[in-house]
């Protein structure tokens, strides 16, 4: 008989937002009537800019006439695309990044998966914690995380605490691993790293033959100055680093998928021989053969998004986001409650008052105030005594949340 792959039953069930959905049910099933207000939606609510619906429109067009039908395209992204990226995402701000070493895709929940395929499994790998759980759950489905504790974290990750115990900048790693996950602006705690903090990982990750592998999925909301928008910003990164963008959260491109990564010409990792490998090719091998690329429609909808127009309302939409972040950050901290977030991220990170644990805090938050958010702890061990929430709500729907909690 056939086997499975073990590591897949290591996994414990993802419960988190199946059982928020069910106490929601049960509570509003028992009081019908009552209006709840959701502040834990992860997905964007508002709809795609004019200049993408607009350019979407058109790419349809192509594909109903046979001289502009496109049919497979460029696994790792057609050249219209990559060179604005190149260009506007990058060169712009100062980065070389050249079209070859950008690798279009659908969304960074994928590449931030799949990029384990070009790794070895006896790597070890660090997170922060709270995390976005995907990164551990790939390494668990790839073997690299060992067994599970009792304390919830796996036996050959090392986890990087970020409390406000250390303001929510994670230490140095102590486990010497060979791979490093950092996500900024971070999900969920919402905050940031200044460019001086990125360079002691930079630095740390060339000293030590470390892979950073850099979620920017967030960049975007990004507005305070010294805040960097690509890993690349710091001297150096393009040696150890792989950044991962999506046009999720920046553009609403949620349902229609596309994000893309890069890897920098130059980046190499050891075979075991010992020889320098440059990553830049495996990727494109592992991308050439199990991705047939991402669709020429969300390509040409996302090209729209670099010109003039599509930055402008793009920056619109983001800006609409923020004002809910606002209201949420300073309105929770006049209300008593200790937040961080918001600022250059639409989350929202706050300790739970007393001794409450994340998912007495959600209940409490939802009999007392009808409203629903995302226990800390089911982001990590460290997100137990925090909450998340977030955003992607109205106006109206955000400022009725702050009325609410501001009820004593
Ligand atoms: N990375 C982080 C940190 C996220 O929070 C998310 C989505 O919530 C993603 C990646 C997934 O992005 P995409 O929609 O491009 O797959």
């Amino acid at each position: 008989m056939f086997r499975i792959n073990d590591n897949f039953t290591k996994l414990p069930a993802s419960y988190l937002f199946s059982e928020v959905a069910r106490r929601v049910k049960a509570y509003t099933d028992a009081n019908p009537g009552v209006e709840v207000i959701r502040m834990g939606i992860g997905d964007v609510t508002r709809p795609l800019c004019p200049a993408v619906i607009e350019a979407l429109h058109k790419a349809v067009d192509h594909e109903a006439a046979g001289e502009s039908f496109q049919g497979y395209g460029p696994e790792q992204g057609y050249a219209f695309l990559r060179d604005k990226i190149s260009l506007y995402d990058y060169k712009e701000r100062g980065i070389d990044i050249e079209p070859d070493e950008i690798f279009v895709s659908d969304g960074a929940k994928s590449d931030t998966g799949n990029i384990g395929d070009i790794l070895s499994t006896s790597n070890r790998v660090a997170v922060t914690d709270p995390v976005y759980p995907v990164y551990v759950d790939t390494n668990v489905m790839g073997g690299r995380a060992g067994e599970l504790g009792e304390d919830g974290r796996w036996s050959r990750i090392e986890y990087l605490p970020c409390t406000s115990e250390n303001s929510f900048v994670p230490s140095l790693p102590l486990s010497k691993p060979d791979v490093v996950y950092l996500c900024y602006p971070n999900n969920p705690t919402g905050t940031t790293l200044t460019r001086d903090q990125l360079k002691v990982w930079v630095d740390y990750c060339r000293d030590n033959g470390v892979l950073l592998l850099f979620d920017a999925a967030y960049e975007a909301f990004i507005r305070e100055e010294d805040v960097p928008h690509s890993i690349y910003e710091i001297e150096g990164a393009k040696d150890v680093a792989i950044e991962f963008r999506s046009y999720s959260k920046t553009a609403g491109f949620t349902g229609i998928r596309l994000g893309y990564t890069v890897v920098p010409k130059g980046l190499k990792g050891l075979d075991e021989d010992g020889s320098p490998v440059e990553l830049n090719g495996l990727w494109r091998r592992r991308q050439t053969t199990k991705f047939n690329g991402a669709s020429y429609l969300t390509q040409r909808g996302a090209e729209a998004l670099y010109s003039e127009e599509g930055r402008r309302q793009v920056k619109e939409t983001i800006d609409y986001y923020l004002e809910n972040a606002r209201m949420l950050r300073v309105g929770l901290a006049e209300a008593g409650y200790e937040v961080v977030g918001g600022i250059n991220s639409p989350y929202i990170w706050l300790k739970t008052p007393a001794t409450m644990t994340s998912w007495e805090f959600f209940d409490y938050l939802l009999e007392r105030y009808h409203i629903v958010g995302t226990p800390g702890s089911g982001f990590g061990p460290s997100g137990e005594g925090y909450f998340r929430l977030t955003a992607f709500n109205t106006h109206e729907n955000t400022r009725c949340c702050v009325e609410r909690l501001s009820l004593k």
